[in-house]
């Protein structure tokens, strides 16, 4: 194993779009493989044909594309060992199967659905699950069952089979896990599970382990969920006499709910209002499935940054990494046991840091289309301006919106009228608007001088910020809280600034009469 290359794979389904649990372990696949200067691989494992969904292939692609995940080899991105797609490789896959029957390892069974769906119901009755396996394939029909000649008959008369794998009676099975250790199971414990289906395909089991084997894949590495099926894994790599070769595996803990309790589902994203996709998927009748990071206004590098740390830690405090960062730290051996809890304020958190840190250029750049949704189109100077303001406030990029809406439509009301009841008094308007004056006759009308004029004047009326800043911070932005006046006043310019002031005193007025 050691002087072989880091051949590593990402292997969906495409029954849907990818969860964010499928994200991390694509990440981890490709941090390995970077680091190592080995090889990552997609391969779209799409064998059972019923619970295929259009377009959930583009999906994962697009998917990988926007985090920066980018395969070396695999569907849509080449390679020698292609094709990579399962459908288009599925001629390979039948002799594997006659080589294990052909060995013993394997064998035909003829039991038609609806003799398994009776066999499950009688199980069920006496509280039990059926299982195809060492015990009950004694009772079911197939060609350890039945005489050569009956096989032999029953195939030639075209009666649909599948192929299953014979599972040892009593043995016990080990291998190592890269996370977990030794991991032993007895193959009591394990079914017969089908290598080849009524219609020619192979199943996910033997489809994975000859893909693995033809790609020279060297480390597996997968979500917890496949620990369960690696024991008829490890028993197929020493039936095909590939053990030689077999690749090292590693099995990613469970992404848990916020709570604590539970994997997380694609339900929760719904149920807690958050993402558990990397971006939007819209089904083929147009409508939205799932909701997606990058439409909440998550930057990929912060979605990266978070995943990396959900089953992974570094050793260290270190908490910011950047991919290249990521690339160099990253460690097999640091791999955690236990699910990791996927805290959303904690990517939020992520997000925000990597906003904070954007250039003026990259926040511009990512406001422009926030804008523009909302009809407003500003100069690039202005927009530059805008961001800097918002910089520190943004948790998402819907910020740039959420946080400064007042910047581009006028107020319609007051988060804070207490304030305002508190404060206003007789004299406050002719006050206010002799300051305005003031200010309207400013030459540059830009947040040094405002703040120089309105220091001034408060000096000059021997009053205080309290009986100026409140008013204007309303009437401008009508919030408490956010960036300062001066700013805003510069933003929003003398005659938008002037106007709405004017409005605002009449409001004043009324709310502080009717209290
Ligand atoms: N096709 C499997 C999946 O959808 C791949 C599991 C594996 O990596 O072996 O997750």
């Amino acid at each position: 194993m050691s002087d072989q290359k880091v051949r590593v794979r990402f292997a969906p389904s495409p029954t849907g779009p990818l969860h964010i649990g499928g994200v991390r372990t694509a990440l981890y696949n490709y941090l390995f493989a970077k680091q190592q200067g080995g090889t990552f691989i997609l391969r779209i494992e799409d064998t059972d044909q019923t619970r295929f969904v259009e377009g959930a292939e583009e999906h994962i692609i697009e998917s990988l594309r926007w985090c920066g995940i980018l395969p070396t080899e695999g569907v849509s991105f080449g390679g020698d060992f292609g094709p990579y797609r399962q459908s288009e490789r599925k001629d390979m896959y039948g002799k594997y199967a006659q080589q294990l029957v052909d060995a013993g390892y394997a064998y035909y069974a003829f039991d038609t659905p609806e003799e398994l769906t009776s066999k499950r119901k009688e199980a069920e009755a006496n509280k039990l699950v059926f299982k195809y396996d060492v015990s009950s394939r004694k009772e079911m029909k197939n060609s350890l069952t039945l005489s050569q000649n009956e096989v032999k008959s029953l195939i030639d008369n075209g009666t649909p089979w599948v192929i299953r794998l014979r599972i040892p009676e009593n043995e016990i099975i080990k291998f190592t896990d890269g996370v977990r250790g030794e991991v032993t199971y007895n193959s009591k414990e394990l079914d017969d599970k089908v290598m080849l289906k009524t219609d020619g395909l192979p199943t996910y089991h033997l489809a994975n382990i000859v893909d693995d084997h033809y790609m020279q894949i060297s480390h597996v590495i997968r979500g917890e969920e496949w620990l369960p099926s690696t024991p008829t894994h490890i028993l197929l790599y020493r039936y095909l006499g590939w053990e030689d070769t077999r690749p090292a595996f590693y099995h990613l803990p469970l992404l848990l709910r916020p709570t604590g309790n539970g994997k997380l589902s694609k339900r929760d994203g719904a149920k807690f209002g958050f993402p558990v996709f990397a971006h939007n998927f819209v089904k083929a009748d147009g409508e939205l499935d799932a909701e997606g990071f990058k439409e909440y206004g998550f930057l990929p590098q912060a979605v990266i940054n978070f995943l990396s740390l959900l089953g992974w830690n570094p050793g260290t405090e270190q908490e910011m990494f950047s991919m290249d960062e990521l690339v160099k730290a990253f460690d097999l051996n640091r791999i955690n046991k236990s699910g990791a809890r996927y805290d959303y304020d904690k990517a939020q958190w992520f997000n925000q840091q990597y906003l904070m840190s954007s250039s003026d250029e990259t926040l511009a750049a990512l406001a422009k289309p926030v804008f523009a949704e909302h009809g407003h189109h500003p100069d690039d100077q202005r927009l530059t301006r805008i961001c800097q303001l918002l910089k520190e406030r943004l948790v998402t990029t819907k910020d740039f919106w959420n946080k400064g809406s007042y910047l581009f439509e006028p107020v319609t009301a007051f988060d804070n009228e207490k304030i305002v009841r508190k404060k206003w008094k007789p004299a406050s308007r002719s006050l206010l608007e002799q300051l305005m004056s003031q200010l309207i006759g400013l030459a540059d009308f830009e947040a040094s001088a405002i703040e120089t004029t309105i220091k001034a004047f408060m000096e000059e009326n021997g009053i205080g910020f309290g009986d100026v800043l409140p008013f204007l911070r309303l009437g401008l932005s009508g919030t408490m809280k956010g960036p300062s006046v001066f700013d805003i006043m510069e933003i929003l310019g003398k005659q938008e600034s002037n106007k709405r002031m004017t409005t605002a005193f009449d409001r004043f007025e009324a709310i502080s009469n009717n209290s």
